[in-house]
Formats: C-alpha cells, structure tokens, sequence
C-alpha cells in the first residue's frame, strides 16, 4: 500500500502515484514493456489474481516486474512527509528515505518499546505502560519460565533412563566379552584395550594430589584402614578389575624393588617428587597409577599402580 498523499507537502507528480491504490508509491516496481510503476504489494496482490498490467491490461508475470530507473527513486526519495505518528502529537516533516529511520525512534510512536521505571526490568510498549502492572507481568513470566523448566526436568528424567538403559547394556556387553576373551584372541585384545581406556578415564576424573611429608607414608596399613580406602575407591568410579590388584599394592610386602624396605625408600626418597600422585577422595592417601607415571623408574613402579596411604601430608 502507498503512503497517503494528504501527508505530503505541496503537489505529488503524476509519475509517483501508484494507479492500483492511489497513493504515493511504496517501495515501487515497473511493469517491464509499458512501464507502469506501482508499489510492490499492489501490484504484487494484483498479479495474483490477473496477470495482466492494470493500466493496459498487457500481460505480466510477478517474475517480470522491474526495479524503477533511479530518477524516479530519486523524486520520490525527495518528497516532504509528515510522520505516520501525527495522531500521537508528531509534528516532524521528513524527507520520505528518512521516514523509516525517523519511525524506529519516534518519541510519539506510541508502541515505542519503553524500560519500565517501576524496577521489574521489563520493557513494554509506551502506550501499555499506564496499564502495566509489575507483579502481575513477573508472575506471568515465572509462570511461562517455571512451565519450561518442568519440560527441561521431564526431558532429563527421560535421558536419565536413556543413560541408565545404556550402562546396563554396556555392562552386559564387558561381561559377554570377558567370558569370550579366555577362548578367544581378538576379544581378548579388545577386551584389554577397553579396559586400559577405563583406567585413563577414571584417572583422569581423579584431581591431582601433593604429598608434602613422604614421611608419614603407612607401610603396614591394617585391614580397617584397607577398606576405607577401598570404599571411596569404589565410590570414585574405579574400574573393578583393577580395584583389588591396587589395595594389595597398599602393602610395602607388593611394593615394587624401589619402596620394597625402609633402606631402598630412604635412598630413593628424590624419585618420589617425579610421581604423578591423584587423590584418594577424603582420605590421606594418594594414588600412584601406572598410566599417569609412564615416565618413572621401572623399579619404582608396579602394575596397575599404587595405593600410598599417609598418617598426613596429603594436599
Ligand atoms: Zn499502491
Ligand atoms: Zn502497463
Ligand atoms: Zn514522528
Ligand atoms: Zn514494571
């Protein structure tokens, strides 16, 4: 649809009415052999139901339809409009190629987006704001916020069982493979592998830990103390078949040739800065894994790593 031409200063060529509405042309199009302009949703809407020029009635195609020649933009471009929010008190005349950017920021554009100085933070049309009630907008807007939060909880819950259904699966598969890996070479080179790809999982969830007193190191651990450190083991997700060979190597009688007697310990005491220790949840004890220490002494190593267990000193 044109702009009306009322809101215009002074007379309107010819050249830029639009024939199907009677308008000043809005964002015009041309027919291609007569050259008839029009706005394009007029003659768009036109076309749509007879394909022909409504002027001569020469047939046209929506595909057809032209840019106009720059001087006709130029006139209309130059022509002096008033401001579509004059029923609102807005006195300003603008070049009609400014009315768009005037509009977006018209202080009498009356659904101007406004801050509410009210404090609730919302923004809302100008002319809601005498209507505009801060709790009753909140408490809409926690209601439509508290409606998809139910959705999201749903929707976890449901993957939830998803990821439950899964380690099942998973678990069932390990235990197909470990009874198949005694009579057979492939599973059990895959079996191997997936196990050692669980180690350096759970390892690397495990946070890093600082010994700052090798002294207090517990070589004799009694048997209460094994099941503690067992438990939170267990508790941090260690893989299960290698959680009873590492509280075995608790006990200095596994430990490996380097820690194996008090003297070797005492002459060894700077290779035990060059371990890579992880923490043993809310216990003083610290793990020595074999996959986190690739790069010390074999005679300061054994399979699958160690379990070092302290009176204190762990950080
Ligand atoms: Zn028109
Ligand atoms: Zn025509
Ligand atoms: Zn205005
Ligand atoms: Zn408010």
């Amino acid at each position: 649809m044109g702009f009306d031409i009322k809101r215009f200063q002074g007379d309107v060529d010819e050249e830029l009415i639009c024939p199907i509405c009677s308008g000043v042309l809005e964002d015009p199009m041309q027919a291609p052999a007569c050259e008839h302009a029009f706005c394009r949703a007029c003659i768009t809407e036109w076309i749509s139901r007879q394909p022909t020029c409504p002027v001569d009635r020469q047939a046209v195609t929506v595909g057809q339809l032209r840019a106009v020649p720059r001087i006709l933009r130029n006139l209309l471009s130059r022509l002096c409009t008033s401001c579509d929010n004059v029923p609102h008190g807005c006195t300003a005349i603008l070049k009609l190629d400014s009315l768009a950017n005037h509009l977006a920021e018209c202080e009498y554009n009356p659904k101007r987006p406004m801050p509410c100085e009210a404090g609730c933070g919302l923004v809302i049309p100008k002319d809601e704001l005498a209507e505009h009630n801060c709790v009753r907008e909140l408490r809409a807007l926690i209601a439509t916020q508290q409606g998809k939060l139910t959705d999201y909880q749903q929707e976890l819950a449901e993957q939830r069982l998803v990821i439950n259904e899964h380690k099942r699966e998973l678990a069932l598969l390990k235990e197909f493979m470990r009874a198949m890996r005694v009579s057979n070479p492939a599973m059990r080179a895959l079996a191997d592998q997936m196990e050692r790809e669980e180690v350096v999982r759970w390892a690397g969830s495990l946070a890093r830990a600082r010994v700052t007193r090798w002294g207090g190191m517990i070589s004799t651990p009694d048997d209460v103390l094994q099941m503690m450190i067992k438990r939170s083991l267990s508790e941090s997700g260690c893989p299960l078949h290698i959680i009873d060979d590492l509280m075995e190597n608790c006990h200095e009688r596994r430990w490996p040739p380097g820690l194996s007697s008090l003297e070797t310990r005492q002459n060894n005491r700077r290779l035990y800065e060059k371990y890579v220790c992880k923490r043993v949840p809310g216990k003083q004890a610290v793990l020595v894994l074999q996959c986190d220490n690739t790069h010390v002494d074999e005679h300061m190593m054994v399979e699958p790593g160690l379990v070092m267990i302290f009176a204190h000193g762990i950080e």
